[in-house]
């Protein structure tokens, strides 16, 4: 499925009324473009034929990997058209068993692709994230303001994450064991956080510590 529609796009600097090409579906099989887009961060850059200005076009889009079975929906905040714009159970009768996610970003929905890409679960990587961006505040002396899983170093046996610090443009790397992932994913087992509904989520850091207090309530 990809539901690629056109609109018109009112240029907010010079109003040239332009034709407008939008993936509200993208289907990860079928449109290997728009997944590229996804991935460079580029799928909602938006630029005047007229006046060359430049902007980002924000709109929900809905992201289905149908061989990795997960579904990622991007709500942007502040859009109140979201889930209404896509009937989910009718573009897709057999959803059961399918990870679903809402993320309000497209770096959020690059980010959990790279995730489930790497048959990683998503609570366990944010437990995880938690914990690195402590590690990376105290390191840089910043507060951490935004953090993103980047990839497993095999060889190394390595989770690596980005984080963009306060005040600084440039993200810093920061890596630990994949033992550390390993022990997340068994908090995140015995606080049973990762039950399959019919619903969205959103699996972020609320959710991580979300799973970690019902873990140390368990334990007490
Ligand atoms: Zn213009």
């Amino acid at each position: 499925m990809s539901m690629l529609t056109s609109k018109d796009v009112s240029c907010p600097h010079c109003g040239a009324v332009v034709k407008t090409q939008m993936a509200e579906g993208i289907n990860a099989g079928e449109n290997p473009d728009l997944k590229a887009r996804v991935l460079d961060e580029t799928l909602f850059d938006w630029k005047c034929p007229e006046c060359g200005y430049e902007a980002q076009l924000i709109y929900p889009c809905l992201y289905h990997d149908k061989s990795k079975n997960f579904m990622i929906y991007v709500v942007p905040n502040g859009c109140n058209c979201a889930l209404q714009s896509v009937d989910v159970s009718e573009a897709f009768p057999q959803l059961d068993g399918v990870t679903k996610r809402v993320v309000s970003t497209l770096t959020g929905l690059k980010e959990k692709i790279l995730i489930f890409e790497a048959g990683l679960n998503d609570y366990a990587v944010e437990l995880v994230k938690l914990a690195l961006a402590g590690v990376a505040s105290k390191k840089h002396g910043a507060n951490v303001a935004e953090g993103y899983f980047c990839f497993v170093d095999e060889p190394g046996g390595r989770i690596v994450f980005s984080f963009f610090l306060q005040n600084e443009k440039e993200p810093v790397q920061q890596s630990t064991r994949m033992d550390v992932y390993h022990k997340s994913l068994e908090i995140v087992e015995s606080a049973g956080a990762c039950a399959a509904g019919d619903d969205f989520i959103a699996v972020d850091s609320t959710a991580a510590e979300r799973v970690l207090r019902e873990y140390r309530g368990e334990e007490e």
